[in-house]
């Protein structure tokens, strides 16, 4: 099998097929997403989107096909062949190296902002304490709230929310992050602050996968976009061609919508 000797690849994704019962949800979807790029992706409510993004986050098992993360197989199925099941050591080991932020945040509201952020490093991967707590100042910082270490989430905005998930997705050093809808569950004045924190990472060289409907951010940010409708992707390319000269009916009727 050829998966993972192409070192530029970070994801794998090759005709991907997810049914929930008699709904088939994904009908063969085929994604390679290069380490240091920003995929965005696109679609309509319910076209398989999130999805995607937990089958490769090991949240949702495929039916059939074949993922690859960083080399690592992730599962697939050819017609008549068994589903290779990885033993659960395995899926955990894989899913801490993956940080997935959800479009409501997922914050523990018992701990403090510097607990949520520890949390993962100290229990699962058995950091030092110490060595933890100053990851998550470093990267309080950086997402521009090392002034609220000791507040609980109640007590922030969605965006500053939001802004501690991403500092807590970044704790596992990830290689990958998978955003789904950051923004969506956020007041429209706090939506810039969340975005110009993952454009920054983006800037800096993290591989990541985010499911938006931000096109600016899109525009701006997104080497791919990606127009996914009915369990199947559309069609991809580079954003100007996608946004602004799409060769699809449906991506220009779900454009017109959202622009
Ligand atoms: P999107 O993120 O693009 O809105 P989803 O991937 O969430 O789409 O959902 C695609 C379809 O799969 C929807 O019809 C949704 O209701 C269905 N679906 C998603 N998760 C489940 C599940 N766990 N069980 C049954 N149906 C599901
Ligand atoms: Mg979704």
């Amino acid at each position: 099998m050829s998966t993972g000797s192409d070192t530029d690849v970070m994801v794998d994704i090759r005709d991907v097929h997810k049914s929930f019962g008699p709904l088939h949800v994904l009908k063969g979807v085929d994604l390679t997403v290069r380490t240091g790029e920003v995929t965005v992706v696109l679609g309509p409510s319910g076209s398989g989107k999130s999805t995607l993004l937990r089958t490769v986050n090991h949240l949702e098992k495929v039916d059939r096909g074949l993922i690859s993360v960083d080399g690592d197989l992730i599962g697939y199925r050819r017609s008549g062949d068994r589903l290779r099941e990885l033993p659960e050591r395995e899926v955990l080991r894989q899913r801490t190296r993956i940080g997935f932020v959800f479009q409501d945040f997922h914050l523990f509201p018992h701990l403090t902002v510097l607990e949520n952020i520890t949390e993962a490093p100290v229990s699962a991967l058995k950091r030092p304490r110490r060595e933890a707590v100053d990851t998550a100042r470093r990267l309080l910082e950086r997402v521009g709230l090392a002034d609220r270490a000791g507040a609980f989430p109640r007590q922030l905005s969605g965006g500053q929310q939001q802004r501690v998930a991403i500092a807590r997705a970044l704790a596992l050093e990830p290689r990958l992050l998978l955003f789904d809808e950051p923004t969506s569950a956020l007041d429209p004045e706090l939506v810039g602050e969340v975005l110009d924190v993952i454009g920054d990472l983006a800037r800096q060289g993290t591989t990541m996968i985010v499911v938006t409907h931000e096109t600016g951010f899109a525009r701006e940010v997104a080497d791919t976009v990606v127009f996914m409708d009915d369990g199947r992707i559309v069609e991809q390319g580079p954003p100007g061609d996608v946004l602004d000269r799409p060769r699809h009916e449906r991506t220009r009727a779900f454009l017109s919508r959202v622009l």
